[in-house]
């Protein structure tokens, strides 16, 4: 008797109903809405939250108040808590982005089951097939294509699911021993609390996120980068196990030993398409004595002295940055400014200003080409203390904001850098990844010329640390077995040109978006992108951090993986229960993921 039989004979099949009415033949195609007559009743609710131990929760939408009181004092405080990625990461009402313009505006789930272990989540995939509800999957809410976002849902939330253990010799399910290193952390874990445990506390290191608000397991299931990829390779590579339930209610462990198939599908394949994750368990590495970085901005005086500076920056880069030292961004704008904020492991400030040195002589020879803003800041810190919020404060490190909610713990922070992006509303974001060929001592001059000509229209980010060219072998051979576009392996950045404001909501009088400039905006991004496109036609894009409208997903994002993850993803999903937009499979949905094509 397998364990479905037994559910049934059992008369458990009463609470957590198991004969799918989509798996049939002749399934409806169109999921159900709160206005359909069939949506569950009143009664079906209830059982669910008993099954759920009382946390199922009708969601409430916290801008809801403001379309009618938008300068009430209330509606004043929301704005302003819009700016702190914590107080938006405990409502399962909203998401970190707001929306993006004619794509996506964020709008609560109808329940939300605040789950607590596998169980949970279980019982939640359970209802949604048995009653055919559309389902949403939200851990840290930081999907800038909305794909944790679904009106009309059922929500299975992660948030409470934080649990962390360290192990000094951990063995994946059904594999051979060979004891490593690990740490196992709820699947709503966000990253800075990872980093708490693992770096600040235990004084080693665990492949997350730049991000610190950002959730593992959505982190994970893209691929993933942190600001130290370079050197230690993708979040999703360092992935020994997940827990996770599949569309069929089952709790399945996925490594590299039990259901092999799913485990690659899950390392990079796309959040919220192959299951629901409920753990994860990572390798856990060795932290170096330095992490640091350098800090600066150069403006030139004229289009002429930018185009020397872009080239000058490349041979640089290529002959002295391009290494698993040195990872995070360069900016080149509009306004003749190159932004330099790259971040070292493992140099000491001694030995990252060597590095610096011959670039800030080559600008200290034409002082009337080139001014540099404030004094360059190269510095090595210990790397213990990289995400130490309370040791950075002793410092008077200006690095973090924090979250300035009463009882708020001390280490919810957020790097200044990503504030501008809490609540935001997207008018256009496209990403590209650059081939290390680019770098090539004749090619170098083309890729400077299309960087200028790009800048003209859009301020382009080169993020070093999202292409792994230059990593350690051991990083890229582990990235090729996941199930990324292996293009993220040749290339040396992901180009970024994204455009968007502050928190803004449709209906909300003072707080639209504002459409015209959305839409000027997302017409300069595209240009800027298509001259890099010049330089890489049908170059990848990283799903995480691409454009909502991107032409030929399933290649940009997965690339020779795609048919793969297709196949997996009809193992275990036959019925497209889990469905976001752009992720495999969703080809055969409507945009809303409502019905079927
Ligand atoms: C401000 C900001 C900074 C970022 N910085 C980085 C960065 O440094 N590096 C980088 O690589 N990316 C970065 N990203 C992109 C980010 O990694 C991805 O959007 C990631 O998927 C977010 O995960 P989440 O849990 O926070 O988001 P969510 O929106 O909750 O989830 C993202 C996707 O994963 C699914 N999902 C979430 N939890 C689960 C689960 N338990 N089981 C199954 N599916 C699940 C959701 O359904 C959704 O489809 C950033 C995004 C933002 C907004």
């Amino acid at each position: 008797m397998n364990r479905r039989t037994f559910l049934k004979a059992s008369g458990a099949a009463a609470l957590l109903p198991l004969c799918p009415r989509e798996l049939r033949a002749g399934s409806p195609a169109r999921r159900l809405r709160p206005s359909d007559a069939d949506w569950p009743s009143k009664e079906a609710w209830k059982k669910l939250n008993d099954a759920v131990g009382g946390n199922l929760i009708p969601v409430d939408f916290p801008l809801a108040a403001c379309t009618s009181q938008p300068d009430s004092t209330s509606c004043k405080e929301l704005f302003k808590n819009l700016k702190n990625p914590y107080y938006i990461g405990d409502q399962p009402g909203l998401t970190q982005t707001l929306g993006w313009i004619d794509a996506w505006t964020t709008k609560p789930s109808v329940y939300a089951i605040a789950a607590r272990n596998a169980q949970d989540i279980a019982a939640g995939v359970n209802f949604a097939r048995a009653h055919n509800l559309r389902l949403a999957v939200k851990g840290g809410g930081h999907s800038y294509q909305g794909t944790s976002n679904a009106p009309d849902s059922l929500l299975i939330w992660t948030r409470h699911m934080h649990d962390i253990t360290m192990h000094a010799d951990f063995v994946p399910h059904g594999c051979k021993p060979a004891p490593q290193r690990a740490v196992t952390l709820g699947s709503g874990t966000i990253w800075m609390q990872a980093y708490g445990a693992v770096t600040t506390e235990a004084g080693a290191y665990v492949q997350g996120g730049g991000c610190t608000t950002v959730g593992v397991a959505g982190l994970i299931q893209s691929g993933g980068f942190g600001s130290f990829s370079k050197h230690y390779g993708t979040a999703a590579a360092g992935l020994l196990e997940a827990e996770v339930v599949t569309a069929d209610g089952e709790i399945r462990i996925a490594n590299a030993c039990t259901n092999p198939d799913l485990f690659f599908a899950l390392k990079g394949g796309g959040g919220g398409s192959f299951g629901v994750v409920s753990k994860v368990t990572l390798r856990v590495r060795e932290l170096p004595e330095f992490a640091g970085g350098a800090f600066f901005n150069v403006k030139a005086s004229s289009d002429d002295a930018f185009r020397r500076l872009i080239r000058q920056f490349i041979g640089f880069y290529r002959d002295a940055l391009f290494n698993d030292h040195w990872g995070e961004q360069a900016h080149v704008s509009s306004d003749n400014t190159l932004n330099i904020s790259m971040v070292s492991h493992g140099l000491s400030t001694e030995e990252a200003k060597k590095v610096w040195q011959p670039f800030l002589d080559w600008l200290a020879k034409s002082p009337r080409s080139y001014t540099i803003g404030v004094p360059p800041i190269v510095i090595g810190i210990p790397a213990r203390h990289w995400w130490d919020a309370e040791w950075h404060k002793e410092q008077h490190h200006d690095v973090f904001k924090t979250d300035p909610r009463a009882g708020a713990k001390p280490n919810n922070v957020w790097w200044n850098g990503d504030s501008g992006q809490a609540g935001w509303v997207i008018w256009a974001f496209e990403s590209l990844w650059l081939p290390a060929s680019l770098l090539k001592d004749d090619s170098q001059e083309r890729l400077a010329k299309a960087l200028f000509s790009a800048s003209r229209h859009a301020e382009v980010e080169l993020h070093f640390n999202k292409g792994l060219a230059g990593a350690p072998p051991e990083a890229i051979a582990a990235a090729k077995d996941t199930a990324m576009n292996p293009d993220v392996t040749d290339a040396f950045a992901l180009a970024i040109v994204a455009d968007g404001q502050g928190p803004a909501y449709p209906g909300i009088p003072g707080h639209e978006p504002n459409m015209a400039a959305g839409h000027r905006a997302a017409a300069d991004v595209h240009r800027c992108m298509n001259d890099l496109r010049a330089l890489v036609p049908n170059g990848g894009s990283y799903v995480s951090e691409s454009n909502f409208f991107e032409r030929g997903w399933q290649r940009s994002y997965w690339g020779t993986n795609y048919e793969r993850l297709r196949r997996i993803k009809k193992k275990y999903d036959p019925a497209g229960l889990l469905f976001v937009h752009n992720g495999v499979g969703s080809e055969d949905w409507s945009r809303d993921g409502f019905s079927s094509r």
